[in-house]
């Protein structure tokens, strides 16, 4: 079973900047029957990016498709048999490695696609040895993810970056993460036409639709999302609605 897939539109953006991204789709939530997403909130799982693209696209009566049958399958090998997933991760990312070399690319790897898992805390054992996760058995490759999870023990682990998720209810957190120095995803309510704001919480916006290489992001800005998919329509509060101040010729 292969577990990495490249191709999303906003990861092909990357590859202008010399990076070629590799995901981990899992089941988000508890679709899978074992929770990936600790912190979700009610209007992230309504709005989550696993019915985007093709994921989303269902034969007329059906409710799920060969992708999502096969991200269950992922999440379900993960807390059945971590062993064997996680030799089927190092392959992957391996096979990305050389892959992304061969075109002159440098790879990175985003393992929390459509889910929300602290890989710092799972260790796992091939041909004998333990590593105590799979940033330190790839030391000197790129791994970054957005997390809705505060206090993870990720400090020294140099190759692993976060940037911080915001959502309806989480503000407390929200203004915790900026303390620690973590940037904040923010979704807009704003059409792709109407240029993100300059400001939000009295912090610069970064756009983050640009590219997904948030490890490349200046520190200490807001990453701006413009909403899609579902999010479009969200009302619970996931979605922010920044007040854009217009300049007046005088
Ligand atoms: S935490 Fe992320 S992956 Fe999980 S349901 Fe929310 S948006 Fe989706």
């Amino acid at each position: 079973m292969k577990l990495l897939s490249t191709g999303n539109p906003k990861v092909l953006k990357g590859i202008k900047q010399g990076y070629n991204t590799y995901i981990l789709h899992l089941a988000p939530a508890r679709l899978s029957g074992h929770e990936v997403c600790p912190k979700r909130t009610v209007g992230c799982t309504d709005s989550c990016l696993n019915t985007a693209g093709r994921g989303g696209m269902f034969k007329r009566g059906e409710v799920t498709n060969v992708i999502q049958e096969a991200r269950i399958r992922k999440t379900k090998l993960f807390f059945a048999d971590r062993d064997a997933f996680m030799v089927q991760l190092v392959k992957d990312i391996e096979l990305g490695i050389k892959q992304s070399h061969k075109k002159n690319l440098k790879p990175v790897f985003r393992l929390n696609g459509t889910s929300d898992l602290s890989w710092e805390k799972y260790s796992f054992t091939i041909d004998g040895v333990t590593y105590p996760n799979i940033f330190k058995y790839f030391q000197g490759v790129q791994f970054y993810d957005y997390t809705k999870v505060l206090g993870r023990k990720v400090q020294g682990i140099s190759n692993y970056h976060l940037t911080f998720s915001a959502a309806d209810g989480n503000d407390g957190d929200v203004t915790k993460a900026i303390s620690q120095g973590y940037n904040i995803a923010t979704v807009f309510g704003i059409k792709k036409t109407v240029p993100m704001p300059e400001l939000y919480l009295g912090t610069p916006v970064y756009n983050g639709d640009e590219s997904d290489l948030r490890f490349l992001d200046p520190k200490g800005v807001i990453v701006g999302l413009y909403a899609k998919g579902k999010a479009k329509k969200d009302t619970s509060g996931f979605v922010k609605y920044p007040t854009i101040s217009l300049k007046i010729a005088a």
